[in-house]
């Protein structure tokens, strides 16, 4: 099992998840961050620390397409480990639905 970063986080991308994970497998895109499934040990410490509640367990039904695009670009986007301010108007997009069109594929810039 691993835990998953879903539709909400785009566009938040508040960060405080990636101060709490133990083994640092957060990577970060343009607009959201993405945990490697390979290297979650499931410690569980980062879902409740997402104000967007984007982070949810794989054992959830319905996150297939979310964890494969999790382990997709967890092997393309650079790690990061270090909170940095969310975007501006990352409150604005908190909650709002359609998000998953406007998913980037471009790669952040990592610590
Ligand atoms: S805390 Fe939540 S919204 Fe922020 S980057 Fe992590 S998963 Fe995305
Ligand atoms: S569940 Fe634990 S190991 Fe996995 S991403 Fe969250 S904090 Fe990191």
């Amino acid at each position: 099992m691993t835990y998953v970063v879903t539709e909400n986080c785009i566009r938040c991308k508040y960060m405080d998840c990636v101060s709490v994970c133990p083994v640092d497998c957060f990577y970060e895109g343009e607009n959201m961050l993405v945990i490697h499934p390979d290297e979650c040990i499931d410690c569980g410490v980062c879902e409740p620390e997402c104000p967007a509640e984007a982070i949810k367990p794989d054992t959830e039904s319905g996150l297939e397409k979310w964890l494969g695009l999790n382990a997709e670009y967890a092997k393309v986007w650079p790690n990061i480990t270090i909170k940095r301010d969310a975007p501006d108007d990352a409150k604005d997009w908190d909650g709002k639905p359609g998000k998953e069109e406007l998913f980037s594929a471009e790669p952040g810039t990592g610590d």
